[in-house]
């Protein structure tokens, strides 16, 4: 091998993608954007009917006639949005989710099945809603004036503690985890646990096929219920050792760099100037969705009005929100390069994940919709470090390496995949 050029192996890599299967990740993943956009106005229209419905408002006035600053008219008008905006979003849900997923062969689930998850979920989230929701209103009503620094305070405890407990009641509710049985995956995934500082009894594998086929793995939970699971798809699409090893790899780059806890801090954050934003444009949404001028951030009848808002700065905190999550996500990547080493073994996983992110964003399209860097870029940067840590016995390849640039690369004649022929879908 003379010359090792970081540009024209991942082209290579991205080539190993037929054109039909290029096309239509494009399409599901530029549609993906639009969704975004649509989703929002679907909560927008159903801010509005539920407004004109006058449910809300009369729902508090009988509770709470005179508005005070009770925990209750909260709690039962939280549950209620709950359940009727569920209703309402249902046939948008049904199309996004899972008809859509269906439809490009990324949903294994009947709509029954679906449903069924979803109405389970939906039920939880509805009486965990309704009660932030109650402590959200109490909040609003007793600290009118900085409100939002609590609420801010409010969502940091409620991310913390939704990341302890669902590995343990949620995720089970949902699929089977199972401790990664004997064998070389089990060997190679404990000795990378060693290696990393990662408890090596935390490695489970579930049945994600049940849901879909994305090749895929996580890491979740905190403190004692942290773990890294990998999907069973992973091992349905032929992976090979190296790509277990990398993908293993980046997951426990998040478990040792905490990034569970880190994303929490952010969250925290962010919220805080999320209603912060939301105090200030409250009385525009009010105005705009046609509620009654007199009832305050502070009532519980203008709940559609709160969460249409919240819905609009959600929207524009789109693009923070990915570039702080791409940061983390490329800091995992690093992790795996370093402790993993098994740059080929990354770039054969990342182009199996293209399936539903589109590998070649342009940049503005990366910076707003993309919560992990483009396979792409992704790809070059595993290159790159190849390149870095060349054997010792071949220095002047290591030495001889150009940067990589994006204009290069697409001249670049297609160089056969490097570390042998990648195992790509189908
Ligand atoms: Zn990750």
């Amino acid at each position: 091998m003379e010359h090792f050029d970081p540009a024209a192996a991942t082209q290579a890599y991205l080539n190993t993608m037929s054109a039909a299967d290029m096309a239509k990740a494009i399409a599901y993943t530029r549609g993906g954007h639009w969704l975004i956009l649509w989703g929002f106005l679907v909560s927008l229209v159903t801010a509005f009917i539920m407004v004109k419905s006058g449910i809300f408002s009369g729902l508090r006035q009988k509770i709470d006639p005179e508005n005070r600053r009770g925990f209750l008219s909260g709690l039962v008008v939280g549950l209620v949005y709950m359940v009727v905006s569920w209703v309402l979003t249902l046939p948008w849900a049904l199309y996004a989710n899972w008809y859509r997923e269906k439809s490009y062969g990324l949903n294994n689930q009947t709509w029954m099945a679906w449903l069924g998850e979803n109405a389970m979920l939906s039920a939880i989230g509805a009486v965990v809603g309704a009660v932030v929701i109650a402590l959200l209103y109490l909040l609003i009503r007793n600290q009118r004036r900085i409100w939002w620094l609590w609420g801010g305070a409010l969502v940091g405890v409620v991310a913390l503690a939704g990341m302890v407990l669902a590995p343990v009641y949620i995720e089970p509710l949902l699929n089977t985890y199972q401790p990664a049985p004997p064998g070389a995956v089990r060997d190679a995934v404990v000795e990378l646990a060693h290696r990393t500082g990662t408890p090596d009894d935390k490695i489970y594998i579930y049945n994600g096929t049940k849901q879909s086929d994305r090749y895929t793995a996580n890491v979740s939970g905190l403190f004692g219920s942290a773990r890294v699971a990998l999907s069973d798809a992973m091992f349905k699409k032929n992976a090979d050792m190296s790509e277990i090893r990398a993908v293993v790899g980046h997951e426990m780059g998040h478990y040792v760099h905490n990034h569970g806890l880190i994303g929490a801090g952010i969250l925290t954050l962010l919220a805080v100037v999320a209603f912060w934003l939301t105090d200030r444009l409250f009385p525009l949404f009010r105005g705009l969705l046609g509620a009654n001028p007199a009832s305050g951030i502070g009532d519980p009848g203008a709940m559609p009005v709160l969460f249409a808002v919240l819905a609009f700065v959600s929207l524009l905190a789109t693009p923070a929100t990915n570039t702080l999550t791409r940061q983390v996500e490329a800091d995992a990547d690093h992790f795996s390069m370093v402790h993993a080493n098994e740059p080929d073994g990354m770039a054969k996983a990342l182009i199996k994940t293209a399936e539903y992110r589109a590998p070649s964003p342009t940049p503005l399209e990366e910076i707003f919709f993309y919560d992990h860097p483009s396979v792409e870029n992704r790809i070059r940067a595993a290159m790159e470090w190849k390149a870095a840590h060349m054997p010792a016995e071949t220095p002047a390849a290591a030495t001889s390496v150009s940067p990589a640039t994006g204009a290069a690369t697409r001249d670049h004649p297609a160089a056969p995949p490097p570390g042998g022929q990648p195992t790509g879908k189908e």
